[in-house]
């Protein structure tokens, strides 16, 4: 896999980096506020060795859901400010992607000088799934640049033009980032050190399927809390209450524990729950019960593993040599029901090896939680793909790069 190196001297080249700055902003649509940096700080080591190499950097990146045309809500502006503060250096922003503002601006950089583009979803052609339009909009892209580096790894798993298609038509490398984030996804797969222990949560079982049918045979633990708790207590025939419940999924869940029990891997679910009547909005003060987990009320529902629970995670977690953690314990962004998660997290940090966070909100979780980043062995950038990753699925950006 080629690396920055293979790209030989940049001094003077322009070179298009696709990162990943999709982050969280609160706040009106013109007066946006980043509440966690997380990505851009992540992004930040290749776009300054690239810099510093003497590249005239052009970075491109999307920013939230935004359906093919420009919204002010979306726009990258206020991360091109985040990211100059974060590079101590002036980050020119081009209101366009690849208009008259994208062309200007990049013909304006010195050597090792770094502009971002405005939002590449403000054009349609960056997600469709029409080869031949997804073509034509890469190819405008790639017009800006002479080279072309893969650095948004939470997009890798997206065959988007400036992830895919894009890196067909110029010389190419893997950013540092996305090669981290694949050399420590290989560390998970290929011959995890043991015992091998990963917890999952979240709040859908049907997002993480594939990620438990290909890790059941791979670890010696599966801890399983979040939203996604309510099915498997479901499947084994307890009330949940108002629960999140994927009734489709039941089927599956007792699949999964029959073969568990088959296989000898151990599924691990809380014995106790924090539950309340409803759902916490901001409005009324949440009222957190405990509760055993096969005895939820009828109008209570789940939104944290309980503190009995949490202690028996954090002892399944003690000695493990490989830990993969994705979703948190429950609704962690409400204090009164973030203790399961606190305390897996915690648990995370005193791992004698290899412990890594996967997911958006479980990397946010950490941070907010007020955790030192440096206290885990990786924290993915990624959510999707590295679940993809962990499927056993091939990933379009990783695999492009392949040639
Ligand atoms: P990640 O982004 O780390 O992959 P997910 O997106 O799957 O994680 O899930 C994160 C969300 O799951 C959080 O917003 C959290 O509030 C929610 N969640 C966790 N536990 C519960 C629960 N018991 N009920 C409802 N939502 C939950
Ligand atoms: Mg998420």
């Amino acid at each position: 896999m080629s690396d920055l190196s293979s790209l030989g001297d940049l001094r003077g080249k322009r070179v298009l980096v696709r990162s990943d700055l999709n982050v969280p902003l609160e706040g009106d649509a013109d007066q946006q506020r980043i509440t966690d940096d997380g990505r851009i700080r992540a992004s930040v080591p290749t776009i300054r060795s690239l810099a510093e190499a003497g590249a005239r950097v052009v970075v491109t990146a999307h920013l939230g859901r935004p359906k093919g045309a420009p919204e002010q809500r979306y726009s990258l502006a206020p991360v091109a400010e985040r990211l100059g503060e974060l590079l101590g250096a002036d980050v020119a922003f081009a209101t366009d992607t690849v208009g008259e503002s994208a062309r200007s601006t990049v013909a304006g950089l010195e050597d090792g000088e770094v502009a971002l583009l405005e939002n590449v979803r403000f054009n349609a052609g960056e997600t469709s799934k029409d080869d031949a339009e997804r073509r034509e909009f890469a190819e405008r892209l790639a017009g800006l640049a002479d080279a072309f580096v893969s650095d948004g790894f939470g997009v890798v798993h997206r065959k988007q033009a400036s992830v895919y298609d894009v890196a067909q038509l110029l010389p190419h490398a893997m950013g540092d980032l996305v090669a981290t984030e694949i050399d420590v996804l290989r560390r998970l797969t290929d011959t995890p050190e043991r015992p091998y222990v990963v917890v999952l949560g979240g709040s859908k079982v049907s997002d993480k399927l594939g990620v438990i049918d290909n890790l059941l045979g791979k670890a010696d633990k599966l801890l399983i809390g979040g939203g996604m708790v309510f099915t498997f207590l479901a499947a084994q025939g307890h009330e949940v209450g108002t629960s999140l419940l994927e009734q489709d999924q039941l089927d599956t869940c007792r699949e999964y524990l029959a073969r568990a029990a088959e296989s000898g891997v151990e599924i691990l679910l809380p014995g106790d729950i924090v539950v309340d009547t409803t759902f916490p909005t901001g409005e009324a003060t949440p009222q957190p019960r405990v509760v055993a987990a096969t005895a939820i009320p009828a109008d209570c529902l789940g939104l944290d593993i309980g503190p009995a629970s949490a202690a028996d995670f954090a002892a399944a977690l003690s000695g493990a040599r490989t830990v993969f953690w994705n979703g948190p314990m429950g609704v962690f962004e409400v204090a009164e029901f973030s203790d399961g998660t606190r305390a897996v997290a915690q648990a995370l940090t005193e791992v004698e090896g290899l412990s890594v966070v996967g997911g958006g909100d479980s990397a946010a979780a950490v941070r907010t939680l007020g955790f030192d980043e440096s206290a885990f062995g990786h924290i993915s950038t990624g959510g999707g793909a590295s679940l993809e990753y962990l499927e056993g699925k091939t990933l379009p950006g990783i695999d492009v790069l392949e040639d």
